[in-house]
């Protein structure tokens, strides 16, 4: 079966792109980043066009997929709800310190 590349994900800029890229390769995933832009009509406006990330095997879709939809959601905005130890606020879990006293989340 031959390998094709695919793509797994749109950034919305460029720098989103290399880490993106960067991330999957950190986990043995070959990927680069497509600037569409690059090969677009003439008339075309860079800022309609977003950087797409590519496997270079599209074996390795899947497992890119999961990578990306975890790096999407972020290693906070997917912490659970909290409660200030100090002053008993409630928090989201994006936050790492209370904003009414300054705590520190507490390590789970
Ligand atoms: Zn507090």
């Amino acid at each position: 079966m031959k390998h094709q590349p695919r793509e797994v994900y749109i950034a919305a800029d460029p720098v989103n792109a290399e880490i993106a890229k960067d991330m999957l390769a950190s986990h043995g995933i070959a990927a680069h980043v497509r600037r569409q832009y690059l090969w677009g009509g003439m008339g075309q406006l860079p800022a309609d066009v977003y950087p797409g990330v590519w496997v270079d095997d599209d074996g390795d879709y899947q497992a890119a997929r999961r990578l990306i939809e975890s790096f999407e959601r972020g290693p906070v905005a997917s912490a659970s709800p909290w409660f200030c130890p100090s002053c008993g606020e409630r928090l989201d879990g994006q936050f790492t310190t209370c904003w009414s006293c300054q705590t520190p989340r507490p390590a789970e």
